[in-house]
């Protein structure tokens, strides 16, 4: 069977092969969400990948249950991927499984966009470009209380073309955040555009560098290569702020929606999202049985 997220907080063994079949459970999880209607599956599974990792490899999941002071924070700014965030909570044991069938009823209170009544949501976002602002002043509240903890803030790549992210930007190397981390999904999509096409945002390693801040990027779905530049990020005591940009393509893991503008928001049949289960499922790695 799948190793629970709290049994592989406690073994300091990294499993590649059971980290993967965690992120597919997640992957499913937001598939039982969205039959209960329309569903960022797209957005969702392309920042899923370092969501998960962060929750099963880095963040102390009883601080977060307990909601204890020093706890990591993780604020999820591009809302509408909310999805990847409770089927994370959920496998992560942080939420009940069973709340995921509430999903946009009016028996729960997990909505479109992340909602802190919510265990383990530490903000509301959705209004794009607010949640760095709100990463700053926890970061700098942090510091004020001396509390040695992260603050990551999940921004997507379309988000960057709001004017109070670069007033954050600026603030941020300013007060010399180095415990404010943020993580750029960039899947170059924006609704069902090219970022590139709308307002070219390349080389956005080059821009958050010339603004102060110290600058990563890796493979948004790449296990490994998330979690060396997340090491080399934790491990680094610039007193500078920190940017992993996560090249990520909308869709991972379901070829129908991979990369496809026509999916950024999808509504599907049961039927479907049978099918892309299966197909899921046929991307573990090794049987449940073992
Ligand atoms: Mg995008």
């Amino acid at each position: 069977m799948i190793v629970e997220a709290e049994y592989i907080m406690e073994d300091n063994d990294f499993h590649e092969g059971e980290f993967t079949n965690f992120v597919i459970s997640c992957k499913k999880n937001v598939l039982k969400m969205a039959k209960n209607g329309g569903c960022f599956i797209g957005s969702a599974f392309s920042c899923i990948d370092v969501i998960a990792y962060l929750y099963n490899n880095i963040f102390d999941i009883k601080k977060i249950k307990e909601k204890q002071d020093d706890r990591d924070i993780l604020i999820l700014s591009k809302g509408h991927a909310v999805s990847a965030l409770y089927a994370v909570l959920a496998e992560a044991g942080i939420i009940s499984k069973d709340r995921l069938d509430n999903y946009l009823t009016n028996n729960d209170d997990l909505y479109w966009h992340p909602n802190p009544n919510v265990s383990g949501i530490e903000f509301h976002s959705g209004s794009m470009g607010h949640g760095l602002a709100i990463g700053i002043g926890m970061a700098f509240a942090s510091r004020l209380k001396k509390i040695d903890n992260k603050i990551i803030v999940i921004v997507g790549d379309g988000e960057l073309n709001e004017g109070s992210i670069w007033e954050s930007v600026l603030i941020a190397n300013a007060y010399k955040l180095k415990n404010l981390i943020v993580i750029i999904d960039r899947n170059r999509r924006q609704a069902n555009f090219e970022t590139e096409e709308l307002i070219p945002l390349d080389s956005i390693k080059d821009k958050f560098s010339s603004f102060g801040w110290i600058t990563h990027s890796c493979n948004g779905h790449d296990i490994n290569d998330i979690s060396n530049s997340l090491e080399q990020i934790f491990t680094d005591t610039t007193e500078k702020p920190r940017v992993l940009i996560a090249n990520s393509i909308r869709g991972k893991g379901i070829p129908l929606i991979e990369d496809n503008p026509k999916y950024w928001f999808g509504d599907f049949e049961k039927k479907e999202l049978e099918e892309f289960n299966k197909i899921l499922d046929s991307q573990k790695i090794f049987d449940e049985e073992k």
